[in-house]
């Protein structure tokens, strides 16, 4: 039993270039983080402009034209956005907020798409600047032919959003979704669409599956490829497949910490070893009479097919019922591939600072708990199921002054690999950073930092909250330019220098 104590289950990051010399050599964390306060942001523009090129270079790899969307709701931070405003990019927005950042970063309207629950307000701004809308349903296709015709705005782009795929085949497949409209209304839609030829342009038709499952991304893709026939046989002229995001991110860099890590919470949930979490959490798995049911509720952290290389490996797929590769009758059907990737357009592309302000001994004998001056809505990882070990970055002897010591008990010598609890910053009994024992190098002490890596990408925006009049984490850019770190408030980036260069 005294296994889990004892043999570190590390589940260590995957680092890319970028991130891995900002930790190792970029402009001093713990001086950032003095300045600025903890948590702190750090995103890397750089980053996003190499994701961009690998998905760029998938297109070409199947000789494809098309765009790559970022989805803005994985990402705050202006600084990425406007990064990816210089590029040939594209950007998905999914409200009036989020619509009003992307024009006024430079994404001119051609390149923008909105998507999403769409109210008035946004509707209207979408069609007002001419921006591609895709469309839920049919009764918003009816209100933005309305918005068209009342203010005598241009013919608008629309892309008509699918869902309910299933194949001709012997197996089925098909997914409830809240959006999107069921291939089998595909007629009904098409029929409004004859009704506002002055007002409409259907430009394209597409789908966005929140899931991992190739096989149903494939369904899905085939189901676009026989909708763009159905409309040019209906006289309408489409010109592109929209396939959406989830590519995914793998977080981890070896696949057998994964494998190791969670093979020891099926034997811990058993009972056949100490817990490896908080309340002996299950992720979702539980015993009854003796046998272990459920499923484990966590995102794949590592993936074998990730980003870029998933795209490829869909694109290479025969079609479920076509019997040919996708990429194939894509490039035949002439049209362009349009993508909407979120969480791994922004893989590597930041972390998460947080500084640690006490280390309090478990007086049972249980993992210490290391309290920490962020919360587990700054740092979303436990919320999107994302397990990922921090990096400790302690603090150097004479980087500053120590903010003072841990109230709690000495938790002992601090040598060699230890399994702690990480503790939020709320007056919350379930403010955890996250609910499993986070194994590290040696015992962190008051003032050093823990560096959450590959945040970018929902973790650090999407949960965050003043709750408690605690600080919402400041975010700066960096980035290194022939050796040398630069770094600035995401807001006051721009992808130009103050002297006008590039
Ligand atoms: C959220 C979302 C995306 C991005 O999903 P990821 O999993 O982050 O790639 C793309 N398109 C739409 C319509 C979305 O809602």
């Amino acid at each position: 039993m005294s296994d889990a104590i004892d043999a570190p289950l590390y589940l260590e990051p995957r680092l890319a270039a970028g991130p891995a010399a900002l930790l190792r050599s970029g402009p001093s964390l713990h001086a950032l983080v003095d300045a600025l306060g903890s948590p702190l942001n750090v995103v890397l523009p750089g980053q996003v402009e190499h994701n961009l090129a690998e998905f760029g270079a998938v297109l070409r790899r199947h000789h494809l034209s098309g765009r790559i969307y970022l989805a803005h709701k994985a990402t705050g931070s202006s600084a990425l956005v406007r990064h990816l405003a210089a590029t040939g990019a594209g950007i998905d927005v999914a409200s009036l907020g989020e619509l009003q950042h992307a024009l006024g970063a430079g994404f001119v309207p051609g390149r923008v798409m909105a998507t999403g629950p769409k109210d008035p307000a946004f509707l209207w701004l979408a069609a007002r600047c001419g921006v591609t809308v895709n469309v839920d349903g049919p009764a918003e296709l009816q209100a933005a032919a309305r918005l068209v015709r009342r203010y005598g705005l241009p013919r608008l782009p629309v892309v008509l959003r699918l869902s309910e795929f299933g194949t001709t085949g012997p197996r089925t497949l098909s997914r409830r979704s809240r959006f999107g409209t069921s291939v089998k209304e595909l007629g009904p839609l098409l029929d409004l669409l004859d009704r506002y030829p002055d007002a409409l342009e259907p430009v394209g038709v597409g789908y966005h599956l929140d899931t991992t499952s190739a096989d149903e991304k494939a369904v899905a893709l085939e189901g676009c490829l026989r909708a763009v026939e159905e409309l040019r046989l209906r006289g309408f002229a489409p010109r592109a497949i929209d396939v959406g995001g989830g590519f995914g991110v793998s977080y981890l860099a070896h696949a057998a910490q994964w494998e190791h890590w969670t093979s020891a919470l099926t034997q811990a949930v058993l009972g056949r070893r100490e817990p490896l979490t908080w309340g002996g959490h299950g992720y979702g798995l539980r015993v009854e009479h003796g046998t272990l049911k459920g499923a484990l509720a966590l995102y794949p952290a590592h993936r074998p097919v990730a980003g870029a290389a998933y795209l490829d490996e869909l694109l290479l797929r025969p079609a479920p019922s076509l019997g040919r590769p996708l990429g194939t009758l894509l490039l035949e059907s002439l049209c362009d591939l349009y993508a909407e990737p979120g969480r791994a357009l922004l893989d590597q592309c930041g972390l998460t600072l947080g500084r640690v302000l006490e280390v309090r001994a478990d007086g049972a004998g249980g993992p210490p708990q290391v309290r920490l001056a962020l919360n587990a809505g700054d740092v979303g990882l436990e919320d999107h199921g994302v397990l990922v070990d921090p990096l400790l970055l302690p603090r150097g002897a004479g980087t500053g002054p120590h903010p003072g010591p841990g109230r709690g008990a000495d938790p002992g010598p601090d040598r060699g690999p230890v399994g702690v609890y990480l503790m939020g910053n709320l007056c919350l009994e379930a403010d955890l950073i996250t609910r499993r024992i986070v194994w590290l190098p040696r015992l962190p002490q008051p003032g050093d930092l823990l560096a959450f890596p590959n945040t970018a990408g929902y973790c650090m925006d999407f949960t965050a909250t003043r709750a408690q009049r605690q600080p919402v984490a400041r975010k700066i850019a960096a980035g290194e330019e022939g050796g040398t770190w630069r770094w600035c408030l995401d807001e006051q980036y721009w992808p130009v220098t103050s002297d006008g260069g590039t």
